[in-house]
């Protein structure tokens, strides 16, 4: 395991939020790593006073992680938005358009 991944999900891992799997290889490189180790104590620093002051703990909403992990992962191959997404978004924007001339339009007018 490298220092890199580490780092980068060393949040979810004390979030306990990693499969049980990949938590046990982030620890045991925990243990021999001091760079890491410094950075997941740094972290928890960070983390805790923010906890403690909320009064409550943060829980991500279901799935939260997992999009923010495959985000991370995808990282390095990140691409803009594909040329499609745009003719999408004139797709909706020209039915909301036609939408409001055919029903809202009208009623606006009183032409109903
Ligand atoms: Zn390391």
């Amino acid at each position: 395991m490298r220092c890199g991944y580490v780092q980068r999900h060393i949040v979810v891992f004390l979030e306990n939020q990693m499969p049980p799997d990949v938590a046990e290889k982030i620890k045991s490189h925990l243990s021999w790593c001091k760079h890491c180790s410094d950075v997941a104590k740094q972290v928890e620093e960070v983390r805790q006073p923010v906890k403690d002051s909320m009064g409550v703990d943060i829980e991500p909403p279901p799935g939260m992680v997992q999009s923010v992990m495959a985000r991370i992962e995808n990282m390095d191959q990140a691409a803009p938005a594909p040329p499609d997404r745009r003719y999408a978004f004139i797709a909706v924007l020209a039915i909301i358009v036609l939408f409001l001339a055919i029903f809202v339009v009208p009623k606006i007018l009183k032409l109903y």
